[in-house]
């Protein structure tokens, strides 16, 4: 199993903070952990406007991902998106990000590594956003049934991990608890045969610090001027070596601990990162069985619903013009719709005729980049949920004997089935961090992330 090591390196109001990210990147690298500092644009420009070329060096010989441009400062990115669609959201986080990419490329001399969510943070058009600059995402809301590294909005994304309390590294007996706490955690882990685990091991500067300079100015929305920050106080000198042992003892458990590989994220990263082109007719038939018995869209352990759902497409077309049951089909990167299906179920029958036209429109949208929320079957709009399981029932006819002439239309599925309940998760994802704005509306963010568990699948972890 691989471990990541994780800091988040963001303070913008506390310049003795500088020098404790660059302590405990010493202390990493001198017990041979390299870990990944994820670094906001904000802390990449501070870092150079105050000539901390040591620090820089210091991070530098880890890995260093990207933690959002400004962080906590308003808006956040779900404050930012909280009323946007889906193309609008994706180039805005690209524009306000970008700035912080580039802060971090160049002062760092590298590509970031992976996009670390700020706070609660939540938005899958970020996610997606970084996917398209080469980010993969750390610590999301969203969870597949039952991978931990997976891909979502055609990012990777990298979930499971253990947090690892500031405060508590200068308090030996509760750092010891966390630290049997994490070692059940990754026992945990190695027997539920994960291929993957992170560990995040603070921020430097509530490590270094009492509070954490962003909740003391920026809690609940709230945005001073510079002049108004109010500065974290310093933990003692007797107190913050105390943190520095503890935090040498963590590393000397990573690189002790049996049975796991320590490594940043740039190195797991490509592990995980292989899809395959093309699909067996195996895994089709699978898909297809299910979710005719189901009346579900499954979230499968292969191809995301919306590859599957255009596998089943290409399935149908190929038997409907040559007579031919394809031996594989090919596996075609999409997103999820970005707008809703319809409510209201239509029809509830579909002709084979009307099926195959929809197959059709189904592969010809393919290239468009985004699965269409509704297609035309005949002379009927239909859900893409409900085509789906029409599609799997035609085929399981096609394996049984032949596709039936008329298909009866369930009302649901609208999404796919995922265990998680988005609508409650998100929205106590985005209050249970403090700086966001309480009148936060999650509404459209619950939106776009039911719609893009279309692209939810499992990475290749073998
Ligand atoms: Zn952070």
């Amino acid at each position: 199993m691989y471990v990541t090591p994780f800091f988040d390196v963001e303070d913008i109001h506390c310049p003795e903070t500088d020098e404790a990210a660059k302590v405990i990147a010493d202390i990493f690298w001198e017990e041979s952990v390299r870990a990944t500092f994820n670094v906001t644009g904000d802390k990449a420009r501070i870092l150079t406007e105050r000539d901390r070329e040591d620090v820089i060096t210091s991070l530098t010989r880890h890995d260093i991902g990207f933690h959002s441009n400004t962080h906590s400062r308003h808006p956040t990115i779900s404050e930012y998106l909280e009323n946007s669609g889906w193309t609008d959201g994706v180039d805005k986080v690209i524009q306000e990000e970008r700035p912080g990419i580039a802060a971090v490329r160049s002062v760092f001399g590298q590509e970031p590594s992976c996009f670390m969510r700020p706070g609660a943070t939540f938005a899958a058009q970020a996610i997606h956003a970084g996917g398209k600059q080469g980010l993969p995402f750390v610590g999301s809301a969203v969870a597949h049934p039952r991978e931990n590294v997976f891909w979502y909005t055609n990012t990777l994304h990298f979930t499971d991990v253990f947090g690892m309390s500031d405060q508590d590294y200068a308090a030996t007996d509760r750092f010891e608890e966390q630290l049997f706490e994490f070692d059940d955690f990754l026992e945990d882990a190695i027997r539920k045969d994960r291929a993957w685990v992170g560990v995040f091991c603070g921020h430097p500067v509530t490590i270094r610090a009492n509070e954490f300079g962003d909740v003391l100015n920026f809690a609940e929305g709230r945005m001073p001027p510079e002049e108004e920050w109010t500065r974290p106080t310093l933990k003692s000198a007797a107190a913050w070596d105390l943190a520095k042992e503890n935090l040498r003892r963590l590393a000397v458990f990573l690189r002790e601990k049996d049975g796991v590989t320590v490594e940043p994220i740039d190195r797991s990263r490509r592990r995980f990162d292989d899809r395959p082109s093309q699909v067996d007719r195996a895994d089709i038939l699978d898909a297809a069985n299910r979710a005719a018995d189901d009346g579900i869209v499954p979230v499968t352990d292969s191809l995301s619903p919306a590859e599957t759902l255009l596998g089943f497409a290409e399935f149908v077309q190929s038997y409907a013009r040559n007579g031919v049951v394809p031996d594989r089909v090919t596996r075609r990167s999409i997103l999820g719709p970005t707008v809703e299906p319809p409510t209201a179920p239509g029809s509830d029958v579909v002709y084979w005729d009307g099926l195959v036209d929809a197959a059709d429109q189904l592969l010809a949208a393919s290239g468009a980049g985004s699965l269409p929320a509704r297609v035309e079957a005949g002379d009927v709009d239909i859900g893409i949920g409900r085509i789906y399981v029409a599609l799997a029932v035609a085929i399981e006819g096609i394996r049984n004997e032949a596709p039936p002439p008329n298909i009866d239309l369930p009302d649901e599925p609208r999404y796919p089935a995922i265990e998680q309940d988005l609508e409650e998760t998100i929205p106590s994802w985005l209050t249970s961090w403090e700086i966001h704005h309480p009148n936060l509306d999650p509404t459209a963010l619950v939106t776009h992330a039911r719609l893009q568990t279309w692209t939810m699948a499992p990475a290749d972890t073998g």
